[in-house]
Protein backbone atom coordinates (compact mmCIF):
# COMPACT_ATOMS: atom_id res chain seq x y z
CA UNK A 1 0.00 0.00 0.00
CA UNK A 2 1.42 3.40 -0.84
CA UNK A 3 1.38 6.00 1.38
CA UNK A 4 -0.25 9.67 0.91
CA UNK A 5 2.82 11.20 1.17
CA UNK A 6 4.43 9.21 -1.90
CA UNK A 7 2.16 11.11 -4.41
CA UNK A 8 2.74 13.84 -6.27
CA UNK A 9 0.43 16.78 -6.44
CA UNK A 10 -1.67 15.30 -9.53
CA UNK A 11 -1.44 11.71 -8.28
CA UNK A 12 -3.15 12.39 -5.65
CA UNK A 13 -5.62 14.74 -7.77
CA UNK A 14 -6.27 11.78 -9.58
CA UNK A 15 -6.82 9.50 -6.81
CA UNK A 16 -9.12 11.73 -5.27
CA UNK A 17 -11.09 12.10 -8.97
CA UNK A 18 -10.98 8.66 -9.28
CA UNK A 19 -12.83 8.29 -6.01
CA UNK A 20 -15.79 10.91 -7.01
CA UNK A 21 -13.67 13.89 -5.02
CA UNK A 22 -13.23 17.22 -6.04
CA UNK A 23 -9.65 18.95 -7.14
CA UNK A 24 -10.22 21.10 -4.04
CA UNK A 25 -10.74 18.16 -2.00
CA UNK A 26 -7.47 16.73 -3.18
CA UNK A 27 -5.74 20.26 -2.10
CA UNK A 28 -7.74 19.74 1.20
CA UNK A 29 -5.96 16.50 1.87
CA UNK A 30 -2.80 17.88 0.65
CA UNK A 31 -3.18 20.49 3.08
CA UNK A 32 -3.58 18.44 6.08
CA UNK A 33 -1.09 16.20 5.37
CA UNK A 34 1.77 18.51 4.80
CA UNK A 35 0.76 21.57 6.89
CA UNK A 36 -1.13 20.24 10.08
CA UNK A 37 0.93 16.61 9.39
CA UNK A 38 -2.28 14.61 10.42
CA UNK A 39 -1.07 10.85 10.79
CA UNK A 40 -4.04 9.30 10.01
CA UNK A 41 -7.05 9.65 7.38
CA UNK A 42 -9.66 10.65 9.64
CA UNK A 43 -8.44 13.47 11.12
CA UNK A 44 -8.84 15.46 7.83
CA UNK A 45 -12.07 16.95 8.86
CA UNK A 46 -13.22 18.86 6.14
CA UNK A 47 -12.98 15.82 3.78
CA UNK A 48 -16.38 14.18 3.48
CA UNK A 49 -16.42 11.05 5.61
CA UNK A 50 -16.69 8.66 1.66
CA UNK A 51 -13.86 10.01 -0.12
CA UNK A 52 -11.94 9.77 3.50
CA UNK A 53 -12.98 6.00 3.58
CA UNK A 54 -11.68 6.11 -0.05
CA UNK A 55 -8.48 6.81 0.54
CA UNK A 56 -7.72 5.32 3.89
CA UNK A 57 -8.83 1.83 1.57
CA UNK A 58 -5.89 2.54 -1.02
CA UNK A 59 -3.50 4.06 0.61
CA UNK A 60 -1.26 4.70 3.93
CA UNK A 61 -0.78 8.18 5.28
CA UNK A 62 3.25 8.01 5.75
CA UNK A 63 5.58 5.98 4.48
CA UNK A 64 7.80 5.74 7.66
CA UNK A 65 7.83 5.56 11.70
CA UNK A 66 10.00 6.46 14.24
CA UNK A 67 11.84 4.17 15.98
CA UNK A 68 13.83 5.69 18.25
CA UNK A 69 15.17 9.09 19.40
CA UNK A 70 18.10 10.08 21.39
CA UNK A 71 17.63 13.67 23.25
CA UNK A 72 20.70 14.73 24.51
CA UNK A 73 21.60 17.36 27.28
CA UNK A 74 22.03 20.75 25.03
CA UNK A 75 18.28 19.35 23.24
CA UNK A 76 19.45 18.35 20.71
CA UNK A 77 17.40 15.54 18.84
CA UNK A 78 18.59 12.36 16.96
CA UNK A 79 15.40 10.44 15.21
CA UNK A 80 15.78 7.48 13.79
CA UNK A 81 13.20 6.56 11.17
CA UNK A 82 12.41 3.28 9.82
CA UNK A 83 10.55 3.01 6.31
CA UNK A 84 8.07 0.19 4.70
CA UNK A 85 10.87 -2.10 4.09
CA UNK A 86 12.57 -2.05 7.70
CA UNK A 87 15.22 0.19 6.21
CA UNK A 88 16.63 3.02 8.28
CA UNK A 89 17.68 6.69 8.49
CA UNK A 90 18.59 9.26 10.95
CA UNK A 91 17.65 13.35 10.72
CA UNK A 92 18.82 15.65 13.85
CA UNK A 93 17.12 18.42 15.28
CA UNK A 94 19.29 21.06 16.42
CA UNK A 95 18.27 23.96 18.44
CA UNK A 96 20.48 27.00 18.56
CA UNK A 97 19.38 30.08 20.48
CA UNK A 98 16.65 31.42 17.96
CA UNK A 99 17.16 28.76 15.71
CA UNK A 100 16.12 24.97 15.15
CA UNK A 101 17.91 23.28 12.22
CA UNK A 102 16.51 20.00 11.23
CA UNK A 103 19.28 17.90 9.08
CA UNK A 104 17.77 15.19 7.12
CA UNK A 105 19.06 11.96 5.44
CA UNK A 106 18.95 11.49 1.41
CA UNK A 107 19.58 8.13 1.30
CA UNK A 108 19.97 4.76 3.02
CA UNK A 109 23.71 4.18 3.74
CA UNK A 110 26.14 6.04 1.19
CA UNK A 111 27.95 5.04 -1.85
CA UNK A 112 30.68 7.86 -1.33
CA UNK A 113 32.71 5.63 1.42
CA UNK A 114 34.59 8.73 2.99
CA UNK A 115 37.27 7.31 5.41
CA UNK A 116 35.58 8.85 8.59
CA UNK A 117 31.85 8.38 7.69
CA UNK A 118 29.58 6.23 9.21
CA UNK A 119 27.22 6.47 6.67
CA UNK A 120 29.42 5.14 4.31
CA UNK A 121 30.80 2.30 5.83
CA UNK A 122 28.26 -0.14 4.23
CA UNK A 123 27.71 1.55 0.98
CA UNK A 124 24.30 2.37 -0.06
CA UNK A 125 21.04 0.19 0.32
CA UNK A 126 19.15 2.40 -1.34
CA UNK A 127 17.86 6.19 -2.32
CA UNK A 128 15.09 7.62 -0.34
CA UNK A 129 11.73 8.94 -2.13
CA UNK A 130 10.73 12.10 -2.52
CA UNK A 131 7.99 11.59 0.28
CA UNK A 132 10.34 9.75 2.88
CA UNK A 133 12.52 12.64 2.25
CA UNK A 134 9.88 15.53 2.75
CA UNK A 135 8.57 13.08 5.75
CA UNK A 136 11.44 13.84 7.89
CA UNK A 137 10.26 17.22 8.29
CA UNK A 138 7.05 15.99 9.50
CA UNK A 139 8.48 13.73 11.72
CA UNK A 140 10.89 16.69 13.34
CA UNK A 141 8.23 19.38 13.58
CA UNK A 142 6.07 17.04 15.10
CA UNK A 143 8.71 16.51 18.42
CA UNK A 144 9.36 20.70 18.43
CA UNK A 145 7.48 22.27 21.62
CA UNK A 146 4.70 24.55 20.84
CA UNK A 147 7.19 27.84 20.93
CA UNK A 148 9.70 26.54 18.33
CA UNK A 149 9.25 26.04 15.06
CA UNK A 150 12.26 24.35 12.19
CA UNK A 151 13.80 27.70 10.82
CA UNK A 152 16.37 25.91 8.44
CA UNK A 153 17.50 22.87 6.47
CA UNK A 154 20.38 21.23 6.03
CA UNK A 155 20.23 18.00 3.91
CA UNK A 156 23.95 16.83 5.60
CA UNK A 157 22.29 13.60 7.07
CA UNK A 158 22.98 10.00 5.76
CA UNK A 159 23.80 9.61 1.67
CA UNK A 160 25.01 11.97 -1.24
CA UNK A 161 22.30 14.35 -2.05
CA UNK A 162 23.73 15.11 -5.38
CA UNK A 163 23.42 11.07 -6.73
CA UNK A 164 20.15 11.41 -5.66
CA UNK A 165 18.67 14.67 -7.41
CA UNK A 166 15.35 12.87 -8.51
CA UNK A 167 14.17 12.06 -4.37
CA UNK A 168 16.22 15.63 -3.49
CA UNK A 169 14.37 17.76 -5.78
CA UNK A 170 10.82 17.14 -5.31
CA UNK A 171 11.47 16.66 -2.01
CA UNK A 172 13.05 20.09 -1.35
CA UNK A 173 9.84 21.56 -3.89
CA UNK A 174 7.21 20.23 -1.15
CA UNK A 175 8.96 21.58 2.26
CA UNK A 176 9.80 24.91 0.27
CA UNK A 177 6.08 25.21 -1.64
CA UNK A 178 3.84 27.47 0.85
CA UNK A 179 1.14 25.26 0.09
CA UNK A 180 3.29 22.60 1.63
CA UNK A 181 5.37 22.73 4.44
CA UNK A 182 6.30 26.80 3.40
CA UNK A 183 10.51 26.62 4.48
CA UNK A 184 12.20 29.82 2.78
CA UNK A 185 14.65 28.47 -0.06
CA UNK A 186 17.24 30.74 1.70
CA UNK A 187 17.13 28.72 4.78
CA UNK A 188 17.67 25.75 2.60
CA UNK A 189 20.88 23.96 2.53
CA UNK A 190 22.48 20.72 0.23
CA UNK A 191 25.67 19.41 1.14
CA UNK A 192 27.76 17.45 -0.97
CA UNK A 193 31.10 15.65 -1.64
CA UNK A 194 31.27 17.46 -5.06
CA UNK A 195 29.61 16.25 -8.55
CA UNK A 196 30.01 19.19 -10.78
CA UNK A 197 27.35 17.50 -13.64
CA UNK A 198 24.64 16.97 -10.72
CA UNK A 199 25.67 20.31 -9.05
CA UNK A 200 24.61 21.82 -12.20
CA UNK A 201 21.39 20.12 -12.29
CA UNK A 202 20.91 20.96 -9.08
CA UNK A 203 21.84 24.95 -9.17
CA UNK A 204 18.93 25.03 -11.92
CA UNK A 205 15.97 23.67 -9.79
CA UNK A 206 13.93 26.68 -8.73
CA UNK A 207 13.68 28.07 -6.54
CA UNK A 208 17.41 27.69 -5.61
CA UNK A 209 19.12 26.57 -2.22
CA UNK A 210 22.25 27.20 -0.81
CA UNK A 211 24.97 24.66 -1.21
CA UNK A 212 28.06 23.19 1.36
CA UNK A 213 30.74 21.16 -0.82
CA UNK A 214 32.49 18.77 1.38
CA UNK A 215 35.51 19.76 0.28
CA UNK A 216 38.12 18.52 3.25
CA UNK A 217 41.65 18.67 1.35
CA UNK A 218 42.20 21.01 -1.74
CA UNK A 219 45.04 19.06 -2.64
CA UNK A 220 43.80 16.39 -5.18
CA UNK A 221 45.82 13.34 -3.37
CA UNK A 222 45.24 13.61 -0.04
CA UNK A 223 41.53 14.13 -0.87
CA UNK A 224 41.06 11.14 -2.97
CA UNK A 225 42.57 9.56 0.48
CA UNK A 226 39.42 10.85 2.47
CA UNK A 227 36.63 10.92 -0.06
CA UNK A 228 37.96 7.69 -2.43
CA UNK A 229 34.88 7.75 -4.82
CA UNK A 230 35.51 11.28 -5.93
CA UNK A 231 36.76 11.56 -9.52
CA UNK A 232 36.25 15.68 -10.09
CA UNK A 233 39.09 17.41 -9.02
CA UNK A 234 39.16 19.69 -6.89
CA UNK A 235 39.21 22.92 -9.35
CA UNK A 236 36.35 21.60 -11.06
CA UNK A 237 34.33 21.12 -7.98
CA UNK A 238 35.46 24.68 -6.28
CA UNK A 239 34.40 25.94 -10.24
CA UNK A 240 31.70 24.82 -10.55
CA UNK A 241 30.31 25.56 -7.20
CA UNK A 242 31.01 29.30 -7.85
CA UNK A 243 29.80 29.28 -11.56
CA UNK A 244 26.53 27.91 -10.19
CA UNK A 245 25.67 29.48 -7.11
CA UNK A 246 27.97 32.33 -6.70
CA UNK A 247 26.83 33.80 -9.50
CA UNK A 248 22.79 33.25 -8.32
CA UNK A 249 24.33 35.33 -5.08
CA UNK A 250 23.51 31.80 -3.04
CA UNK A 251 26.06 31.00 -0.42
CA UNK A 252 28.77 28.56 -0.74
CA UNK A 253 29.90 26.95 2.47
CA UNK A 254 33.24 24.22 2.01
CA UNK A 255 33.02 21.78 5.16
CA UNK A 256 36.24 20.38 6.53
CA UNK A 257 36.04 17.63 8.28
CA UNK A 258 39.42 17.48 10.33
CA UNK A 259 41.64 15.06 10.91
CA UNK A 260 44.83 15.20 13.13
CA UNK A 261 47.98 14.75 11.29
CA UNK A 262 45.70 14.02 8.26
CA UNK A 263 44.38 16.92 6.47
CA UNK A 264 45.08 19.92 9.49
CA UNK A 265 48.67 20.37 8.30
CA UNK A 266 49.85 23.95 7.56
CA UNK A 267 50.66 23.11 4.25
CA UNK A 268 47.16 21.94 4.29
CA UNK A 269 45.64 25.07 5.42
CA UNK A 270 47.97 26.92 2.54
CA UNK A 271 46.64 24.52 0.00
CA UNK A 272 42.88 24.91 0.82
CA UNK A 273 43.89 29.34 0.92
CA UNK A 274 45.76 29.17 -3.06
CA UNK A 275 42.75 27.26 -4.13
CA UNK A 276 39.40 29.29 -2.54
CA UNK A 277 41.57 32.74 -1.27
CA UNK A 278 40.01 35.01 -4.07
CA UNK A 279 36.32 33.57 -3.73
CA UNK A 280 33.37 34.69 -1.96
CA UNK A 281 32.81 31.95 0.60
CA UNK A 282 32.71 30.53 4.19
CA UNK A 283 34.85 27.89 5.69
CA UNK A 284 33.10 25.24 8.06
CA UNK A 285 35.84 23.52 9.82
CA UNK A 286 34.26 20.30 11.48
CA UNK A 287 36.87 19.03 14.20
CA UNK A 288 35.85 14.91 13.15
CA UNK A 289 33.25 13.05 15.77
CA UNK A 290 35.60 10.06 16.32
CA UNK A 291 33.32 6.48 14.94
CA UNK A 292 34.39 4.04 17.62
CA UNK A 293 34.88 1.35 14.43
CA UNK A 294 36.52 3.54 12.28
CA UNK A 295 39.14 5.32 15.19
CA UNK A 296 39.94 1.77 16.15
CA UNK A 297 40.72 0.50 12.50
CA UNK A 298 41.91 3.45 10.40
CA UNK A 299 43.66 5.20 13.65
CA UNK A 300 41.55 8.65 12.89
CA UNK A 301 41.61 11.14 15.51
CA UNK A 302 39.79 14.32 15.93
CA UNK A 303 42.51 17.01 16.56
CA UNK A 304 43.12 19.19 19.54
CA UNK A 305 41.48 22.68 20.12
CA UNK A 306 44.95 24.26 19.39
CA UNK A 307 44.85 22.69 16.18
CA UNK A 308 41.75 23.62 14.93
CA UNK A 309 42.49 26.89 15.92
CA UNK A 310 46.15 27.18 14.41
CA UNK A 311 44.11 25.92 10.62
CA UNK A 312 41.75 28.65 11.55
CA UNK A 313 43.76 31.18 11.85
CA UNK A 314 45.97 30.07 9.13
CA UNK A 315 42.93 30.17 6.47
CA UNK A 316 41.62 34.14 7.98
CA UNK A 317 45.40 35.13 7.62
CA UNK A 318 44.82 34.02 3.64
CA UNK A 319 41.76 36.19 4.36
CA UNK A 320 39.21 33.42 4.25
CA UNK A 321 36.35 33.51 6.57
CA UNK A 322 35.79 30.50 8.54
CA UNK A 323 33.49 28.98 11.32
CA UNK A 324 34.47 26.46 13.74
CA UNK A 325 31.92 23.89 14.35
CA UNK A 326 30.94 23.30 17.88
CA UNK A 327 30.42 19.82 18.98
CA UNK A 328 26.88 19.45 19.53
CA UNK A 329 24.98 16.34 21.09
CA UNK A 330 28.18 15.23 22.09
CA UNK A 331 27.01 12.84 25.07
CA UNK A 332 25.32 10.94 22.55
CA UNK A 333 26.16 9.66 19.26
CA UNK A 334 26.31 12.68 17.46
CA UNK A 335 27.57 11.90 13.87
CA UNK A 336 26.29 11.28 11.20
CA UNK A 337 25.18 7.53 10.65
CA UNK A 338 26.20 6.73 14.12
CA UNK A 339 22.90 6.09 15.49
CA UNK A 340 22.09 3.76 12.92
CA UNK A 341 25.32 1.91 13.20
CA UNK A 342 24.54 1.24 16.75
CA UNK A 343 21.38 0.27 16.21
CA UNK A 344 22.13 -2.10 13.36
CA UNK A 345 24.78 -3.57 15.75
CA UNK A 346 22.48 -3.89 18.53
CA UNK A 347 19.92 -5.57 16.13
CA UNK A 348 22.55 -7.94 15.28
CA UNK A 349 23.96 -9.00 18.37
N1 LIG B 1 27.16 13.32 1.61
C1 LIG B 1 27.10 14.71 1.83
C2 LIG B 1 26.12 15.11 2.91
C3 LIG B 1 26.06 14.24 4.12
S1 LIG B 1 27.53 14.24 5.14
C4 LIG B 1 28.47 15.30 2.12
O1 LIG B 1 29.41 14.52 2.33
O2 LIG B 1 28.59 16.51 2.11
C5 LIG B 1 27.40 15.86 5.89
C6 LIG B 1 28.68 16.37 6.48
O3 LIG B 1 29.04 15.60 7.63
C7 LIG B 1 29.85 16.30 5.51
O4 LIG B 1 30.55 17.51 5.48
C8 LIG B 1 30.67 15.19 6.11
O5 LIG B 1 32.02 15.35 5.76
C9 LIG B 1 30.42 15.35 7.59
N2 LIG B 1 30.76 14.18 8.39
C10 LIG B 1 30.54 12.88 8.12
N3 LIG B 1 30.98 12.09 9.12
C11 LIG B 1 31.49 12.91 10.06
C12 LIG B 1 32.12 12.69 11.33
N4 LIG B 1 32.29 11.48 11.84
N5 LIG B 1 32.52 13.79 12.02
C13 LIG B 1 32.35 15.03 11.53
N6 LIG B 1 31.76 15.30 10.35
C14 LIG B 1 31.35 14.24 9.61
FE1 LIG C 1 28.60 9.86 2.14
FE2 LIG C 1 28.81 12.40 2.99
FE3 LIG C 1 29.44 10.28 4.60
FE4 LIG C 1 31.01 10.90 2.53
S1 LIG C 1 30.59 12.18 4.33
S2 LIG C 1 30.31 8.82 3.11
S3 LIG C 1 29.53 11.57 1.03
S4 LIG C 1 27.43 10.80 3.81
Amino acid sequence: MRALTELTDQELADAVAELGGKPFQARQASHWLWKHGVTAIDAMKNVPTRLREGLAARFRVRAGELAQVDEAEDGTQKLLVRWADGETVECVIIPDGERTTLCVSSQVGCPVACVFCASGMFGVRRNLTPGEIAEQVLLARARLPADRALTNLVVMGMGEPMLNLDGLLPALQRIHDPQGIGMGARRITVSTSGYPRQMERFAAADPSYNLAVSLHAADDELRKCLVPTATAPVREIVAAAHRYFGQKGREVTYEVVLLEGVNDRPQDAQAMVEALGALPCTVNLIPWNPVEEIARDRGLRRPSVPRVDAFADALRQGDLKVTVRRQRGADRSAACGQLRLRHAGANAG
